[in-house]
């Protein structure tokens, strides 16, 4: 997930590590190769900047510097950062959708290829399997047929429950018929797979908007995909601006992308990241925890 990342970081602080001695300038040494190697990681400039300059406060000065292993407590400031920067509020706990109250909505949106519908069926499954909730599945992507029928057939494979197809209807009809089949059918949940498009429009917004305006989510999850790197930011941005979300789920980080989305997403949006998707099976799916993908970064 942050191979490249990690190799650089590794080099950097392995290097710290067998120096003993430290003086503030290795120190700053180091941190300049740290934020070469974060903006190689296509992390935002500014988070990037913030980054290393909150460790270098931290870590240059006698206390560290002095100590009987200066190279480990920079290590040990840069992960105490890199979850500070991933996890922004240390009280919320990624992994738990809003589903009180039921049915409780929850709006799936994002760009056409962002990993939108595999996404939708893999929280469904992880909502069935590990809190036992049921649950129903609606497609509104009306003018993609196909679509409906992929997350028809992702349902039947994973057992869940999608809402029948009716054609004709727009996308405010779908989510009106899911709401009642959800409260009528004893649903805890009932998930919105909205339609995506290749950028964001006015339609698409517009659409979204209304969608959400009738169903009232509990969450509004953004799909984007985890190799774009500062574009997934950007269009996080940009959703949130429009629609509101209420958290990110990032996709493909299985891939060899450079990870920096992961860093500079709740920087930039201020919107914690919940799952990250890890392939295009079923279970590929985590909960996105900072202190486990701050290790993996540190290797
Ligand atoms: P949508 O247009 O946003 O609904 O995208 P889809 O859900 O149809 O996904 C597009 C492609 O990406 C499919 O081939 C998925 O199997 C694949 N995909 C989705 N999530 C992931 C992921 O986390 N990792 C990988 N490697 N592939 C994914």
């Amino acid at each position: 997930m942050f191979e490249n990342l990690s190799e650089r970081l590794s080099g950097v602080f392995d290097r710290l590590t067998k120096q003993g001695a430290l003086s503030d300038e290795d120190v700053k040494t180091a941190l300049r190769e740290v934020r070469v190697a974060l903006l190689e990681a296509d992390v935002s400039l500014p988070v990037a900047r913030d980054f290393v300059k909150a460790v270098q406060d931290k870590a240059t000065g006698q206390a560290v510097t002095r100590s009987i292993t200066p190279g480990q407590q920079v290590v040990k400031i840069v992960h105490d950062e890199l979850v500070h920067v991933l996890a922004g509020d240390p009280e919320a706990d990624p992994g738990k959708l809003k589903i009180d109250n039921p049915p409780a909505p929850i709006l799936m949106v994002g760009l056409q290829g962002s990993g939108k519908t595999t996404t939708t069926a893999k929280l469904a499954k992880r909502l069935k399997e590990k809190e036992g909730k049921r649950v129903l599945m609606a497609s509104l992507d009306v003018n993609r047929p196909a679509a409906m029928e992929q997350l028809q057939i992702l349902g039947t494979q994973i057992g869940v429950d999608t809402l029948p197809i009716v054609k004709g209807e727009d996308p405010v009809q779908i989510a009106k018929r899911a709401k009642t089949q959800a409260s009528m059918g004893g649903y805890d949940v009932y998930m919105l797979d909205t339609a995506g498009r290749l950028h964001i429009d006015q339609e698409l917004i517009a659409q979204a908007a209304a969608v959400r305006d009738v169903a009232n989510p509990r969450e509004t999850l953004l799909v984007v995909d985890g190799l774009t790197g500062q574009d997934a930011v950007n269009v996080a941005t940009e959703f949130d601006d429009k629609i509101g979300v209420s958290g990110v789920v990032l996709t493909r980080m299985d891939g060899d992308g450079r990870g920096g989305a992961a860093l500079s997403m709740r920087a930039i949006t201020g919107k914690p990241i919940k799952f990250v998707g890890l392939g295009e099976k079923m279970d590929a799916i985590e909960t996105f925890e900072p202190e486990r993908i701050a290790g993996r970064i540190l290797g």
